[in-house]
């Protein structure tokens, strides 16, 4: 507060302006109002979580869908089913909110449950409608606490039932799912696969040891995390980064996506690097199903050409 050899009165003094400026930074009782904000969060927390387990009896959950398109003629090759929760009181919550929060509770196993039965459900009634072609890929996202034992008998009956080829549809895992190598997650893995079901690794480049996910088990869609797409135009390593998970994808026969592609000139330099498949509010925002449904049947209206029907992601 005061410099060596001061006088005790200014040593005093110094304090005192001190003390003044902290207050005028922080504001009196600025530790209050921290202790409000944090007390808020806590409590919407909790009441999420206590809400999180009606929301499937109290219909307060629907899917929308984000097209992937293929950069070569933009046509809709396959599409990401994305959860929608809109609570009587609370409002819309967004996944990014209450979807970690579910994790830690387990109530994810049965909202998990409920998008994958909705979104096959969904699928069947499209391809019977001539909606999709039958080379169309629905993308699910997958949590960790999912992939238990029981989870390919769930996802065989849910195919079944709706009369969907499993190849139609593609789970999305994060690399923290396939972090635990559990023989019950390695097992349920290997059943998916067997049922002819695609795996897709999502946000890849975010994680510790991507590669080694690559190694261990078998994608055929790696989606190229939003925060290498947003650097792209700029100065910096993402283009170069971007470049190596693409020739990875090319060397080991792997599909690649590049997410959350925004403008025009993101989608020129995925262009110019040699990635085919993208996703992003340039394309499309998540739609409502009938709207997606609709959307299939337009031309494509950012760009305006007739898409090419049949050209598909495999
Ligand atoms: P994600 O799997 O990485 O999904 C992509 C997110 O990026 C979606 O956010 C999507 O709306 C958003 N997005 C798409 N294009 C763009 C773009 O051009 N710019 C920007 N800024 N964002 C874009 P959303 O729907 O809010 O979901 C957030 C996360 O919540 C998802 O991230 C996923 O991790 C999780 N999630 C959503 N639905 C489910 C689900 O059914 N099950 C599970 N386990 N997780 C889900
Ligand atoms: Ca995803
Ligand atoms: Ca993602």
């Amino acid at each position: 507060v005061a410099g060596d050899g001061d006088s005790p009165s200014s040593l005093l003094r110094d304090a005192d302006s001190a003390m003044y400026h902290a207050k005028r930074r922080s504001g009196r009782g600025g530790l209050c109002v921290f202790d409000a904000a944090q007390r808020e969060r806590s409590l919407r927390r909790v009441a999420i979580e206590q809400a999180l387990a009606g929301a499937i009896a109290g219909r307060q959950l629907h899917l929308v869908m984000q097209p992937i398109v293929d950069l070569h003629d933009d046509g809709i090759v396959a599409a990401e089913v994305l959860l929608r929760w809109t609570h009587p009181e609370l409002g819309p919550i967004p996944p990014a909110e209450f979807v970690p929060l579910a994790e830690d509770t387990g109530a994810i196993v049965d909202l998990g449950g409920w998008v994958l039965d909705e979104a096959i459900a969904q699928l069947g009634r499209w391809r019977a409608d001539g909606v999709v072609g039958g080379a169309f890929v629905l993308s699910v996202n997958l949590s960790g606490r999912q992939l238990r034992s029981d989870l390919p008998g769930h996802v065989a009956r849910a195919l079944r039932r709706h009369d969907v080829p499993a190849r139609m549809l593609t789970l999305e895992l994060t690399e923290s799912v396939i972090l635990d190598p559990s023989e019950e997650t390695t097992t349920a893995l290997a059943e998916l696969r067997a049922l002819g079901v695609l795996l897709a690794l999502d946000d890849f480049g975010t994680g510790w040891s991507s590669l080694t996910h690559l190694q261990r088990t078998r994608f055929d869609t790696v989606k190229i995390d939003r925060s290498f797409v947003d650097g792209l135009t700029y100065q910096g390593q993402d283009r170069s980064i971007v470049g190596a998970i693409l020739a990875l994808g090319t060397s080991l026969g792997v599909h690649v996506v590049a997410e959350g592609v925004e403008t025009r000139a993101q989608r020129d330099v995925l262009v110019a690097l040699g990635c085919r498949y993208a996703q992003g509010y340039l394309f499309d925002r998540p739609l409502e199903p009938a709207q997606f449904a609709e959307r299939m049947v337009q031309p494509v209206p950012w760009r305006s050409h007739l898409r090419v029907v049949g050209d598909t992601m495999p």
